[in-house]
């Protein structure tokens, strides 16, 4: 990366240049560019710092800081989780990031990563999905149609041709909100009335509610056999959706053991309960589907090097744009230690 310079910018984007961007690049590529970059980190796992996610929980909602680190960048995501915010008029999820420069600890980018997240997150579940769904899969029910919902269902068209969803929300105004979002972009779109009509006739059956509590969105009768399960509005001690049976009948795959067994679906199992990290798979180091009877399990909380992909594809493709404002973030004295010295050129 580029040594400072006598007045180091960082480039910052906004939501607003975001949103700009993802026109601009087109949300399909930029869903399958998005994968690339993600199975490209996910190919040299090894060589990442890497920690379970530090979470500071509080009756409502979580604050979560993710960090990791290739050895040349560091990036880190700030992110929350409060299901009850969609009822006071904000998000579920909301996010920033930081990439910087291992060599000097510079920042070199800073970005919203709310939209970001919601992109990052399909292009992971559609990376896994292509190891893990039965072969010819197009048709997904998608079960919680809220802020994630759309991404989740392009990324699945984008990388895996999926040709129908069928959507299914307990609030009926979320699937009413989805199938109006994806009107017109090339699926055929069915609203549904139960958790059971969404599942019928789908090989990949998406769960991604948001709810504080143990629920349960899929129960062991309704999960039949060669089904992929993409599980992922776990992502929190206390809170999963798929009743223990699923999972013993499931070949289950995770990001990284240590986060996924506390915050996870296989936060219901024991400790030792078996799982495949994903990197093994996409590193071609372990199999992924193995049968067309297999039941499949992804089971996402999100991961810090997804993160870490997604501010570098941002970094990347921002360059020579108009997509992004310097901010003024790093002292810069004339002499590094006159950092006194360097506040009287403010003097009135
Ligand atoms: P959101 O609040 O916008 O939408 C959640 C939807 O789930 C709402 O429409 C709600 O009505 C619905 N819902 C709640 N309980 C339900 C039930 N029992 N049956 C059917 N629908 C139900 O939230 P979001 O931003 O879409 O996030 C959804 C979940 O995904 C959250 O738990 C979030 O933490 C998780 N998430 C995971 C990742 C990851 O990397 N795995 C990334 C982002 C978000």
């Amino acid at each position: 990366m580029t040594q400072p310079s006598s007045k180091a910018l960082v480039p910052f984007v906004s939501v607003d240049n975001m949103m700009r961007l993802i026109h601009h690049l087109g949300i399909e590529d930029m869903l399958r560019d998005l994968a690339s970059y993600i199975e490209a980190d996910f190919k040299r796992w090894e060589l990442f710092d890497k920690t379970p996610r530090v979470a500071s929980h509080s009756d409502v909602g979580v604050i979560e800081l993710m960090p990791t680190s290739d050895g040349e960048a560091y990036g880190f995501k700030y992110v929350n989780g409060h299901p009850k915010n969609t009822s006071e008029g904000l998000q579920t999820v909301t996010a920033f990031g930081l990439l910087a420069d291992v060599y000097t600890g510079y920042p070199v980018l800073l970005t919203e990563m709310t939209l970001l997240t919601a992109l990052r997150t399909a292009a992971t579940s559609a990376l896994v999905a292509k190891h893990l769904a039965p072969k010819g899969a197009d048709t997904m029910a998608m079960i919680g149609n809220g802020a994630q919902s759309e991404f989740q269902t392009l990324a699945m068209k984008a990388i895996l041709g999926l040709k129908s969803v069928r959507l299914y929300d307990k609030d009926p105004a979320a699937t009413a909100k989805c199938a109006q979002n994806l009107a017109g972009l090339g699926l055929n779109v069915t609203k549904c009335n139960t958790p059971e009509e969404a599942i019928e006739g789908a090989q990949i059956l998406t769960t991604c509610t948001a709810d504080k509590q143990c629920a349960t969105i899929l129960s062991d009768n309704m999960v039949g056999s060669g089904v992929h399960i993409n599980a992922i509005g776990g992502g929190c001690p206390g809170k999963t959706g798929l009743a223990p049976g699923v999972l013993e009948r499931a070949e289950v795959f995770v990001e990284y053991p240590p986060q996924t067994r506390v915050e996870g679906e296989i936060q219901q199992m024991p400790e030792d309960f078996a799982v495949t990290e994903i990197w093994e798979m996409i590193a071609g180091r372990k199999t992924g589907r193995r049968d067309r009877s297999q039941i499949t399990l992804f089971d996402s909380v999100g991961f810090a090097i997804e993160d870490f992909s997604a501010l570098r594809y941002i970094r990347d493709r921002i360059k020579d744009t108009d997509y992004f404002v310097d901010l003024d973030m790093l002292a810069d004295p004339d002499d590094p230690r006159d950092l006194f010295g360097m506040v009287q050129r403010a003097k009135p």
